[in-house]
């Protein structure tokens, strides 16, 4: 759960899905985001063809709007890529950057990643950095390991509150229904809270670790009430309005 002194983040991660149709679907989100009453955070990543479409929707509710990946640079010959502040120019306030299907699809490394973060971060965008393990990495007993590489890697040096959120995105756990123990997830979340702790000080403990992967209605309460746990990232349950809003419902 996340303390008194970090204020949780419900961000739907909509990945490659959505048409302008689905507006509407996301004006259901905006309706039902006033019964949060400002106890959460609550964010959409859409496709960047329907980013100014939500922003629009979005404007003057809670609902923030965020982007799902961006190029290092600002301009130039990148063709099919998105500067980070052409999101914010489209009206985006954050990004996601590392996330597991961009570092398996397109092999992102930890570099690339840090890239982007500073990309994000020279646009004003809050930079939500992903990290997780796979499946045979965790067989292996190294999820620590990795998790502790992938931190350092990806996290640019002048991380604050203000301009980084973690996700804590088992692969594994990714669009298959399958979630840690809540155990794991704790042990896992305070060890990225100390990894950082290490690089960054007190700020490391204003910082929202998300845990990502599989997060629904029926099991959001659990998850969000481990220590350390301070919101989720949601891909498909992101989709319906009812199902995210009954995740973001936990904190209202
Ligand atoms: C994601 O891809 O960020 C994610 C958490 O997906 P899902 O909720 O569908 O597992």
């Amino acid at each position: 759960m996340a303390d008194g002194t970090r204020r949780p983040l419900v961000a739907g991660n909509w990945k490659m899905n959505g048409l302008r149709r689905s507006v509407v679907e996301f004006a259901k989100i905006v309706a039902g985001s006033a019964n949060l009453a400002g106890k959460a955070d609550l964010m959409v990543c859409p496709p960047a063809t329907l980013l100014t479409a939500l922003a629009e929707a979005a404007k003057s509710s809670a609902v923030a709007i965020g982007g799902q990946d961006c190029h290092p640079e600002s301009a130039g010959a990148f063709t099919g890529d998105i500067a980070a502040e052409m999101l914010a120019d489209a009206g985006a306030v954050a990004v996601i950057v590392g996330h597991s299907e961009r570092r398996t699809n397109h092999r992102e490394t930890d570099a690339d990643v840090r890239a982007k973060a500073l990309a994000a971060w020279r646009a004003s965008l809050l930079a939500i950095v992903c990290i997780g393990e796979a499946q045979v990495e965790r067989e292996q007993g190294r999820t620590l390991d990795v998790l502790g590489r992938q931190l350092d890697g990806s996290v640019p040096d002048g991380a604050t509150p203000a301009n980084l959120v973690v996700a804590y995105e088992p692969v594994w756990a990714i669009g298959t229904g399958l979630t840690p123990s809540v155990r794991d997830v704790a042990q896992v979340h305070e060890f990225i809270r100390q990894r950082l702790a290490q690089r960054l000080g007190a700020a490391a403990g204003g910082i929202r670790i998300l845990y990502g992967g599989s997060v629904k209605g029926s099991n959001a309460r659990e998850l969000m009430a481990a220590p350390n746990v301070d919101g989720a990232l949601v891909g498909g349950a992101s989709l319906k309005a009812d199902e995210f809003l009954a995740i973001a419902g936990v904190y209202g």
